[in-house]
């Protein structure tokens, strides 16, 4: 068994093939350039970011999986819907940067009238770091409903 021997044909349609995909990849790198940054497919804008000026704002972006924090001093009342730009909550999403893997984003906002208290910070975790996170809030959650 073995690779069947090249011939002067079939060398010829391999190095066809290979230019062929150097051909498409070259094309594709144009149109990268054109666009901007090539967007991962969760990103929400998906255009390659050309409105932005520099590569560090060219930063795909997931949906929002946010939650209100509703033990938080400044919480809105039951009967409101959790207004992100204001309200305390922890958001999840994806997030990627320019030649970066994609990462995790957790979002911490919290308005406060002492001093010190605000939070408005993204931490960035890996996926299995994320994995981990969440394990440890069901763990956490198990051990205050009694059951773990
Ligand atoms: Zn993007």
């Amino acid at each position: 068994m073995g690779r069947p021997a090249m011939t002067a044909d079939s060398l010829s349609t391999t190095m066809r093939d290979a230019a062929a995909t150097l051909a498409r990849a070259s094309a594709t790198a144009e149109v990268t350039l054109a666009n901007g940054w090539p967007c991962a497919p969760w990103c929400l804008e998906g255009d390659g970011h050309p409105r932005e000026s520099h590569r560090v704002d060219q930063r795909c972006q997931g949906r929002l999986y946010s939650v209100g924090c509703s033990l938080e001093e400044a919480a809105p009342a039951s009967h409101k819907e959790l207004d992100i730009d204001v309200d305390p909550h922890i958001s999840a999403y994806a997030c990627g940067r320019y030649y970066r893997l994609p990462y995790v984003a957790l979002y911490v906002y919290r308005e406060s009238s002492r001093q010190f208290w605000s939070v408005d910070t993204e931490f960035k975790l890996t996926p299995a770091e994320a994995v981990a996170m969440a394990k440890n809030l069901l763990t956490v959650v198990a051990e205050i409903q009694g059951g773990a």
